[in-house]
């Protein structure tokens, strides 16, 4: 596995790995959420691309950028194993030098829950994305359900500016309680970690409600909402539009359940697919059946 900080660099090796190209965008202190969208871009591409990057531009000034946890060694070691070729962990300084003054603002999509409440951390997301986008020329890319709304950002902005890269979209990957991983999670003090799987119990709720003909949004959040335990302290439960990410009137497939819950200064965000017509999940990208090309190996 070969290891590039530059943008630059990462072009110029990028462009010689074999085609298809995946590439897994990460902020690293990986777990296996991160480690199944490498399996997942392994077995759909003959080249795996990673990227680490610790995104400055999608923080608040308020937010945990300084102590947002870092493990490299660790992480690299688990991408090599996995069978990444090529690791993009740029410096900050590099992807934002001096005289850096430019933005990918996406619409309505992005304003909405995380959005309202993290302003600015859309354009961050969309800005550094096109960055990893411009410096390895993926053929597809890999994201997780667990960011839904994210994902919901990026698929707007390469289909509205017509980026050439496939957007793939993995289902999120829990423990066994249902608490959706997260590389935030080891925040969590041992009441908020034995709390935090209400949340999910709670998504899951409105989701099955909706699933047996609830159509009321309000009442299916309600049903959720009361399972959700202190010391959590729910900021938001709605049946959203799986592409606009807009409030739906009636709660029907194909939606999502979107909801996040503070657990002292932790969010816990967490979210469901409600399937449509034909049991279609609204956001996973349905696997591709192998293709034949060949798959470079990890080395020994
Ligand atoms: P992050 O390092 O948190 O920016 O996440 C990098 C990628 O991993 C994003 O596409 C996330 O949506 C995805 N991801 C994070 N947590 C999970 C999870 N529990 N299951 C699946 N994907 C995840």
């Amino acid at each position: 596995m070969q290891i590039v900080r530059t943008p630059g660099s990462a072009r110029a090796i990028a462009r010689t790995l074999p085609r298809p190209v995946g590439l897994v965008p990460t902020m690293g202190a990986l777990h296996a959420g991160h480690l199944a969208l490498v399996r997942r871009a392994r077995s759909e591409n003959a080249s795996v691309v990673a990227s680490i990057f610790v995104n400055p531009m999608q923080f608040g000034p308020s937010e945990d950028f300084e102590k947002y946890p870092r493990a490299f060694e660790a992480d690299a070691e688990q991408l090599e194993a996995a069978g990444v070729d090529l690791l993009y962990a740029p410096e900050a300084a590099r992807m934002y030098p001096p005289g850096f003054a430019s933005a990918i603002t996406v619409g309505d999509v992005s304003r909405g829950f995380e959005g309202a409440r993290r302003p600015g951390h859309f354009d961050g997301v969309a800005t550094v994305v096109a960055k990893l986008f411009h410096a390895i020329e993926p053929t597809s890319a890999y994201f997780g359900q667990k960011d839904v709304q994210q994902t919901a950002v990026i698929r707007t902005f390469v289909r509205d500016l017509d980026f050439a890269t496939n957007i793939v979209v993995a289902p999120t990957i829990r423990e066994p309680d249902g608490l959706a991983l997260s590389s935030r999670n080891v925040y969590l003090t041992p009441e908020q970690r034995a709390a935090a799987p209400s949340l999910y119990r709670a998504i899951r709720a409105v989701a099955d409600a909706v699933a047996a003909g609830e159509r009321d949004p309000a009442r299916a959040c309600a049903i959720g909402a009361a399972l959700v335990e202190a010391p959590l302290a729910l900021e938001y439960l709605a049946v959203v539009d799986a592409q606009t990410f807009a409030p739906l009137g009636e709660a029907a497939g194909p939606a999502v359940v979107v909801a996040v819950a503070a657990a002292g200064t932790t969010r816990l965000l967490d979210n469901v697919s409600i399937p449509g017509p034909g049991g279609v999940d609204p956001i996973v990208t349905p696997a591709r059946p192998r293709r034949a090309f060949s798959v470079s190996r990890p080395k020994q």
